[in-house]
């Protein structure tokens, strides 16, 4: 898998997920205002806190911390390819030159939030403040940080959005790769997770195709309990006609919230 990914293309991979129509902010059945309904919830029910957030697998993306940064002290994005975590760090140390514009994103979360929109640069400040790293992962080995990453203690919070499944083989390395993930949260500590269903493949890029493990519903059930989740609860997003545009054959998205045993 891991020779898949060394055409990985942020801006393009940025182009075709997170633009319209798959981010129109417009539209109430379109996918990333999904997601980010889906987050904006787990992270204003008042049962997930503590102090560290981790996301694994992060890409080149920041909407999946977006409600989380507001709840956490600090926050810690990971990815395997350096791309991607140079394009995190750009938009951290507000460098410019960014594959996709946050803004609508931000102003999107805000509004969620209740607050104006316009107080989307507050966010982002609040963002830039709590992301105290941005390292490499490997969901593949036991221990996908370096050591002493991670305090002993353990993340209090796990995101991960299209990473497993889209860095797996089969079933089994997904159900061992979040048996990996599990290890950095402290027992009681939520996990996040948001995938890809009925999925066998995407473009990282301009002919980067990547093999996805197609999952079901049930599977993702079982592999969470295999590892020591307890399910609080499972959503299912189903891609409309539109959505579909080719750069993918995702038949539909999960929004996992789960509690370590
Ligand atoms: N989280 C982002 C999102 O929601 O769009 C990116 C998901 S992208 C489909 C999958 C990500 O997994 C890529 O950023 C890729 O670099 C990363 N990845 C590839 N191999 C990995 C591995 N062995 N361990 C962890 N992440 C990996």
């Amino acid at each position: 898998m891991a020779a898949c990914y060394q055409g990985f293309d942020p801006a393009a991979y940025l182009q075709y997920n997170y633009t319209a129509p798959r981010a129109d902010f417009e539209r109430q059945d379109s996918i990333v205002p999904w997601k980010l309904g889906c987050l904006h919830r787990a992270f204003t029910e008042g049962d997930v806190s503590g102090e560290l957030l981790v996301d694994i697998g992060s890409g080149p993306t920041l909407y999946q911390v977006l409600s989380g940064c507001e709840v956490f002290n600090r926050v810690i994005l990971t990815d395997f390819l350096e791309v991607n975590r140079q394009e995190l760090r750009r938009w951290l140390r507000d460098e410019g030159d960014c594959g996709l514009d946050w803004t609508p994103y931000l102003q999107h979360v805000c509004k969620l939030e209740g607050r104006q929109p316009s107080v989307w640069t507050e966010k982002a400040a609040r963002l830039r403040a709590v992301v105290s790293d941005i390292l490499p992962v490997d969901v593949h080995r036991p221990q996908p940080l370096a050591p002493g990453a991670l305090s002993s203690v353990g993340a209090d919070c796990l995101v991960s959005c299209f990473c497993l499944e889209s860095v797996s083989p089969d079933l089994a390395a997904f159900t061992r790769a979040l048996g990996h993930i599990q290890g950095l949260l402290r027992p009681g500590g939520h996990l996040l997770l948001i995938g890809a269903l009925g999925e066998s493949y995407y473009f990282g890029g301009p002919g980067v195709k990547i093999p996805v493990v197609p999952l079901n519903e049930a599977e993702v059930c079982a592999s969470l309990k295999q590892t020591g989740f307890t399910l609080i609860r499972l959503e299912v997003y189903t891609l409309p006609q539109d959505m579909r545009v080719g750069v993918d054959d995702v038949s539909g998205v999960f929004f996992v919230k789960a509690k370590k045993e």
